[in-house]
């Protein structure tokens, strides 16, 4: 089982932001920015290339509330996810970095 499944399952503390039937936020344990979430959904997706536009729909609209939530939706950030070994993926599990609170380098 990969290490978001497993945060997922509770078997890895994690530091939640927000949840829902379908989708978890959390901080990101190594910070790269003041505000630095993973937003994942619950079942194991390996990457963006593999993920349905159900998923997709659901997992945009649940990233624009954690944005109001974390108070970011008004001041901005970036969103992104990095797919597959040239991307830099290195947890193989579909999540998308939301990163804000100041100015992202
Ligand atoms: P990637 O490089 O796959 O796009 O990003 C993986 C992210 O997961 C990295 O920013 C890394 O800091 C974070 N990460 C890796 N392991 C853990 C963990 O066990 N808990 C949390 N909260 N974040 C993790
Ligand atoms: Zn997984």
């Amino acid at each position: 089982m990969c290490i978001f499944c497993k945060i997922v399952k509770k078997e890895i503390p994690n530091n939640t932001v927000a949840e829902n039937d379908d989708f978890l936020a959390f901080h990101d344990l190594y910070p790269k920015a003041p505000i630095h979430i993973l937003i994942i959904p619950k079942v194991h997706v390996d990457c963006f290339q593999d993920a349905s536009p159900e998923i997709m729909a659901g997992l945009s609209t649940f990233a624009q509330e954690v944005a109001t939530k974390v108070g970011v939706d008004q001041t901005g950030y970036r969103f992104l996810t990095n797919n597959g070994e040239d991307g830099g993926q290195e947890v193989e599990h579909l999540h998308f970095h939301m990163l804000g609170g100041g100015k992202i380098a």
